[in-house]
């Protein structure tokens, strides 16, 4: 294959895998399948790896199919397959446009100390305390934030306004869909990283890839010893400069005939570039092969084997409306643990391995994930918890444990998930109603999927909820059902680790809940 076809390849793959990453991402429909999704995030480097580590399995061994394409190939994972790179071309693509002198970019310093200190200083973080920094610095989880909080939002405001303008044509083919936000501080840390990265990519190319990309920089130092890369013919190079000035790694030292292979990424935009044909890629050959010293070897084999020890530590509703209460609650919810996702195990583990990628929050159909901001404490920020004041865990749904790629949502089987007790209810009787109003309501026990809240005999003709706790599953349909405001009446506490719930039995035979609500 000739070079110019390779640039063109790299371009119609990532082109492709940038699409298909944006649709899994805002699908508001969950119209993609678990499986192709699975199939995508299998080569997403640090997702790939975590999960490995809690699997022990080969099957998400697609971290190691990187580093094996990196030996062969050089960093061609960062232009072929990492969303967040593919994004931050497209970016620069624009910078060019708008302005021609963002499109030149030319020899850059390479920034050695700080992005091995900060590679060195994620492994430590990561061996030493935990996934902070990889969640904060992995570039896949980056690219999900973005998509989650800010590109999602965006297609479901078009898709809303396209809505309304067919209808006014009676075209019913769009419908509205409902969009809550998050809360307003979970925007700090994406919208910041949004500015730096989109500032830097518009003017600076892949400057964020070289100076602070943990995996970039792990890459690139594998990449000393690639078998195939970029290299010039010296004797047909005329030095014009015109690669080092389309290379937006700015790693290429024209006037030396070198190249830095640990910050080039495989786009090949300099090959196509160069009209003498000085610069190709291709096997590099042992003498011109760029000499890897010992101390270059040293720190590749001590920074792979501190990376595999810190991945080792990482190791709706109702059918009939509520009432609407006439006066506020008063008693607070006492909620002790915040209410993590099905197949987390354990709010500790979970903590240990998600990367707040973002995925699963995008991804549940029901809109009960929202980033956290300070419920599992700030070490746990962005990670994704339950809110039933927005929403409810569905019966029937395992979405976000089929697609979570570090495997801090385990898969469940649905049997198994209709028993995984998340949370326990609680029910405040001086919140509810029925006691406050002496209105008739049961909307959390019409609610409930287990009957696990159910209606008792209370005052006249009216019944009050009361609950088994042994059959609650936690998914907070109860909670997002009750009506009252600001408190709720009945609430789900998070377990902190999650248990198994009694098989459901059938209250309702024993203890009818109303055929009709007198409202
Ligand atoms: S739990 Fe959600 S946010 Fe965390 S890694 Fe899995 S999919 Fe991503
Ligand atoms: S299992 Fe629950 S939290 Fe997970 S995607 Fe389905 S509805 Fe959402």
């Amino acid at each position: 294959m000739t070079t110019p076809l390779l640039r063109r390849l790299r371009i119609a793959f990532s082109t492709l895998i940038f699409i298909c990453f944006f649709l899994i991402f805002v699908d508001f429909r969950s119209l993609i399948p678990s499986k192709y999704t699975n199939i995508l995030l299998f080569l997403q480097f640090i997702p790939s790896a975590i999960r490995f580590y809690s699997l022990q399995s080969m099957a998400a061994g697609g971290f190691l199919a990187v580093l094996a394409l990196t030996v062969l190939t050089g960093r061609t994972y960062c232009s072929f397959l990492c969303p967040l790179g593919i994004g931050m071309d497209l970016n620069s693509r624009i910078g060019g446009r708008i302005k021609k002198k963002f499109r030149r970019y030319g020899l850059k310093k390479p920034f050695t100390i700080l992005r091995y200190l900060l590679l060195a200083a994620t492994l430590i973080v990561t061996m030493v305390w935990g996934i902070y920094m990889l969640t904060l610095l992995d570039p896949y989880s980056i690219f999900g934030r973005f998509m989650t909080y800010f590109a999602k939002p965006a297609v479901i405001e078009i898709n809303n306004f396209l809505a309304g303008v067919l209808g006014r044509f009676d075209i019913y083919y769009l419908s509205d869909i409902p969009f809550k936000g998050f809360p307003l501080i979970v925007y700090a840390v994406p919208s910041l990283f949004f500015l730096l990265i989109g500032g830097l990519s518009l003017t600076k190319g892949r400057l964020f890839c070289n100076m602070i990309c943990p995996v970039g920089t792990l890459l690139g130092l594998l990449s000393k010893i690639s078998i195939l890369r970029i290299k010039f013919d010296d004797s047909a190079c005329t030095r014009c400069g015109r690669c080092a000035v389309r290379c937006k790694s700015s790693c290429i030292d024209f006037l030396n005939h070198n190249i830095d292979v640990t910050r080039c990424v495989g786009c090949f935009n300099c090959v196509t570039t160069c009209q003498d044909k000085a610069i190709s890629y291709g096997i590099v050959s042992l003498k011109k092969k760029e000499h890897v010293t010992d101390e270059n070897k040293r720190k590749l084999i001590a920074t792979s084997v501190l990376f595999l020890l810190g991945i080792s530590r990482i190791a709706k509703g109702q059918d009939k409306p509520a009432p609407k209460p006439k006066k506020d609650s008063t008693v607070k919810e006492e909620r002790k643990f915040p209410v993590c996702p099905p197949g987390a195990g354990s709010i500790a583990d979970f903590n240990k391995d998600c990367t707040a990628c973002s995925l699963c929050i995008s991804a549940c159909p029901n809109g009960v994930l929202e980033p956290a901001y300070k419920q599992y404490g700030i070490t746990g920020m962005m990670q994704p918890v339950m809110n039933y004041h927005k929403s409810f865990c569905t019966y029937n749904c395992t979405i976000c444990t089929e697609i979570c790629p570090t495997y801090a949502l385990h898969p469940l089987v649905l049997d198994a998930k209709k028993l995984t007790q998340l949370g326990k209810v609680t029910f405040i009787k001086d919140n509810c109603i029925v006691k406050t109003e002496k209105t008739a309501c049961g909307a959390c026990s019409e609610a409930c999927p287990t009957k696990a809240v159910y209606m008792i005999p209370y005052e006249g003709n009216l019944l009050i909820p009361e609950v088994n706790v042994d059959i609650c599953i936690g998914c907070g349909h109860c909670e997002y059902a009750c009506p009252t405001i600001p408190y709720k009446a009945i609430f789900v506490d998070g377990n902190p680790v999650h248990l198994a719930a009694k098989k459901p039995v059938n209250q309702e035979s024993e203890i009818k809940t109303p055929v009709e609500f007198p409202f």
